[in-house]
C-alpha cells in the first residue's frame, strides 16, 4: 500500500463538482482580481478567526511582509522570531528592511522558547513574530506579557495553524495581527497561491488594503508606494468553499495524531509531538523526533510511505542567512531537532489502513523498548 506524504488529489476528487461550480461562478462574474468573492472570503475568514478584519493577499509571505510594513516596521528595527521554521518569516522581516533576531525553540512544543526573549531584546526591538509551528500556538501568554512590558508589537505567523486555539481563541486573533498562507498543502489550501492578514486594528487593515493594491487611495490616485499583492477571485471562492470543512478536517488530523502517539508510546527514543497547555493542535505537520532518522527513512522508502523533514536546516544555518553571522551551536535545540525531525503523513483523507501501514512500518524499523529489554 502506498501512502503519499500529501495527497491533494484525494482531497479534491470528492469536491470536484463543487469546485468547478464555484470556479464557474467566478468566470461568469469576471471578478478575477479582488472583487466580490474576495470580499466574501474576507468576511467569512475574519468571522472564523474572531477578528474585525481579514485582508486577502497573494501569499503567506506577502501577508507577513505587508503586516509588518503596515505597522511601520523598517530599517533600523529588530524583529524577534524563532530559529526553527520556514525561511519565509525571516525573508519577510528582511524585506521590510528590519533585522531578524532569532531565538531557539522550546524542546517540548517546538515553538519560540520564551526564555530566550530577554537576551534577544535590544533598544531597537520593535516586534516579535511567533511562529505557530506545525499547527499549535506558541506560548502566547508569555509572549504577549513580554511584549506588553517592553512595548513591542506581536504579529503571529499562523501559516501552519489555521483554526488552532489558544485559551479558546483562534490563532491570528491573539496578537496585533495574524498572517496566514493558503498554499495548497496548508490545512486551508487554495488551488494556487494566497494569503491573508487578520486583525482588529482598523487603521492597519486599511493600510494593508492600500499596500496590496499599489498604494491606491482612488482609482488613479496613489497615496503611497505599495505593491501588487491582490488575492484572486478563483482562490477566494475556492477557499470559502473549503473553509466550511476546516474544523472537521482538523479534527480528523487530531484523530490520526492520537493514533500515531498511542502506537509509538513504547518505542525507544522516539518522541511524538506534544500539545502545550491551553491550546489545540491542528497537526499541519506530525513531526516525530528519532535519533537514527536515516534508518527510519530507509525503511519508509522501502515500504513506499511518504515522509518529509521540516526542517533539515535551521534558519540561522541557511546559506541565505550567512550575513547574520550565526554559527552552529547558537541554537542547540533547533539544531538537534533539524537532525532528528521526521514528518509522517497526516491529512483528513488518509484511510484507516494507510495510517496502520505507516504505524507498522515505523514499529518495524524502530523497535519498542520492551523488545530490547
Ligand atoms: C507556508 C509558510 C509561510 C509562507 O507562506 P506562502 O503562502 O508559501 O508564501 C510562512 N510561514 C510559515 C511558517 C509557513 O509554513
Amino acid at each position: 500500500m502506498q501512502v503519499p506524504f500529501v495527497d491533494l488529489q484525494a482531497q479534491h476528487a470528492p469536491m470536484r463538482e463543487e469546485l468547478l461550480d464555484v470556479i464557474g461562478r467566478v468566470i461568469d462574474s469576471g471578478s478575477f482580481s479582488g472583487g466580490s468573492f474576495v470580499d466574501q472570503f474576507e468576511r467569512e475568514f475574519a468571522s472564523y478567526c474572531g477578528t474585525r478584519h481579514a485582508v486577502g493577499v497573494a501569499s503567506g509571505t506577502d501577508a507577513l511582509w505587508l503586516a509588518m510594513k503596515a505597522l511601520g516596521i523598517g530599517p533600523g528595527d529588530e524583529v524577534i522570531t524563532a530559529a526553527m521554521g520556514f525561511i519565509a518569516t525571516v525573508e519577510a522581516i528582511l524585506m521590510t528592511g528590519a533585522t531578524p533576531v532569532l531565538v531557539d525553540i522550546d524542546p517540548v512544543t517546538y515553538t519560540l522558547a520564551c526564555g530566550g526573549l530577554r537576551q534577544a531584546l535590544s533598544p531597537r526591538t520593535r516586534a516579535i513574530v511567533p511562529v505557530h509551528l506545525f499547527g499549535q500556538a506558541a506560548d502566547m501568554d508569555a509572549i504577549l506579557d513580554f511584549a506588553a512590558e517592553h512595548g513591542l508589537l506581536v504579529i503571529e505567523d499562523a501559516a501552519q495553524s489555521h483554526g488552532a486555539e489558544y485559551r479558546g481563541r483562534r490563532v491570528g486573533a491573539l496578537g496585533r495581527a495574524g498572517c496566514f498562507s493558503f498554499y495548497p498543502g496548508k490545512n486551508l489550501g487554495a488551488l494556487g497561491e494566497g494569503g491573508a492578514v487578520v486583525t482588529d486594528d482598523d487603521a492597519m487593515a486599511d493600510a494593508i488594503r492600500s499596500l496590496r493594491d499599489h498604494g491606491r487611495i482612488g482609482r488613479n490616485e496613489h497615496g503611497r508606494i505599495g505593491w501588487n499583492s491582490r488575492m484572486d477571485g478563483i482562490q477566494a471562492a475556492v477557499l470559502n468553499l473549503k473553509l466550511k470543512n476546516l474544523d472537521e478536517k482538523n479534527e480528523l488530523r487530531r484523530n490520526i495524531a492520537a493514533r500515531y502517539r498511542n502506537a509509538f508510546q513504547d518505542v525507544q527514543d522516539l518522541t511524538s509531538p506534544t500539545t502545550g497547555e491551553n491550546r489545540t493542535h491542528v497537526f499541519h505537520i506530525f513531526a516525530i523526533r528519532y535519533r537514527e532518522r536515516a534508518r527510519l527513512m530507509e525503511a519508509l522508502e522501502r515500504k513506499k510511505i511518504g515522509f518529509g523533514i521540516h526542517y533539515p536546516t535551521p534558519i540561522h544555518l541557511q546559506p541565505a542567512c550567512a550575513p547574520l553571522g550565526l554559527t552552529r551551536g547558537t541554537y542547540p535545540v533547533s539544531e538537534e531537532c533539524a537532525d532528528e525531525f521526521l514528518s509522517l503523513p497526516i491529512y483528513a483523507e488518509l484511510q484507516f489502513e494507510q495510517v496502520e501501514a505507516v504505524i507498522q512500518a515505523v514499529l518495524e524499523a524502530a523497535p519498542a523498548a520492551c523488545v530490547l529489554s
